[in-house]
């Protein structure tokens, strides 16, 4: 698909994405909510004034990504749409293409955030210098200008020591809003707290999908704003336990350490600590498997 340098997409970032997988099931490969993928693209779409293929282009294209796959591993499915136009003055493009692009899905347990022992999990650190998006911007937008806008903070996080940056608002530099590219929550006292959506947070499908399971399994959850400074002190009282990120490519992915301003404000204190409670994180990830791969009947 030879691509003209003066392609639109290139100069000016009208570009969208999804990820989505398609799962193993014991009736073939079987895709995971995606009419609420379907439902964001249009979303971005709309906010980067490009035009959004119709769910019968969007459903069809996946199902052909995937048609002789066998389902023995999962598979990650990236739609795409992109300004094709090639124009070099700045207005919305008068020709977009849609793609897909299929590849196998790794799970995620093979890696060393899921091995040796139960406190293993994510070190984040949060940014103060740099923000990923702010209210009325493009953060709840999946597109490329997000994430190349994160990166030197990611670098830079690697380079202290930690898998990835925890984002703090762009406003007040307080409030919690995303581990790296994923969702965040948190587990105080015996409620499961997610940031709220205000427009800078990328509203995840596997967000919605752990709040929906969390509150089938009784758990009270709040999606609310929460204060780096409130995190810490319920950490210090003993309230704060357990932290998790979610998203389609890792699933739910426990954190493992926080710092902040120089300081450590949450560790986990693995499952062997006297709180003998069975991790959310664990129980949530399974759950989700199990829908995923049809063991468990859901209907969102
Ligand atoms: C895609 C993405 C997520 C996770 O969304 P899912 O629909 O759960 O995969 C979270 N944050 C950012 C910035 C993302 O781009």
């Amino acid at each position: 698909m030879p691509v003209s340098p003066a392609a639109a997409a290139l100069h000016y970032g009208q570009i969208v994405f999804e990820g989505l997988k398609a799962h193993p099931t014991a009736e073939g490969l079987k895709l995971f909510r995606p009419e609420a993928h379907h439902s964001r693209l249009v979303e971005s779409c709309q906010r980067l004034a490009m035009p959004a293929p119709p769910w019968e282009t969007f459903s069809a294209a996946l199902r052909l990504t995937i048609a002789n796959e066998p389902a023995t591993t999962g598979v990650y499915l990236r739609p795409v749409v992109m300004a094709w136009e090639n124009f070099l003055g700045v207005r919305a493009a008068a020709l977009y293409r849609f793609f897909v692009i299929g590849c196998p899905a790794t799970t995620y347990f093979g890696s060393p955030l899921h091995q040796g022992g139960n406190a293993a999990g994510l070190r984040l650190v949060t940014e103060n210098q740099w923000v990923r998006a702010a209210i009325g911007g493009t953060g709840a937008v999946k597109t490329p200008g997000n994430y190349a806008a994160s990166l030197a903070a990611a670098e830079n996080a690697k380079k202290q020591g930690y898998h990835d940056v925890l984002w703090l608002d762009a406003k007040h530099r307080r409030f919690v809003e995303e581990a790296g590219a994923m969702n965040i929550f948190f587990r105080v006292d015996d409620t499961l707290v997610t940031p709220a959506l205000q427009g800078s947070i990328l509203n995840g499908v596997t967000r919605q999908s752990v709040l929906r399971m969390a509150q089938d399994l009784g758990i009270t959850v709040a999606e609310r704003p929460i204060a780096i400074e409130e995190l810490a002190d319920h950490f210090n009282q003993g309230r704060f336990t357990e932290a998790f990120g979610t998203g389609t490519a890792a699933g739910v992915v426990p954190i493992a350490e926080i710092a902040h301003a120089g300081q450590s404000i949450f560790r986990d204190a693995g499952e062997s600590s006297e709180q003998a409670k069975p991790r959310w994180a664990g129980l949530l990830r399974e759950r989700l498997q199990k829908i995923q791969t049809g063991q468990i009947e859901m209907s969102w």
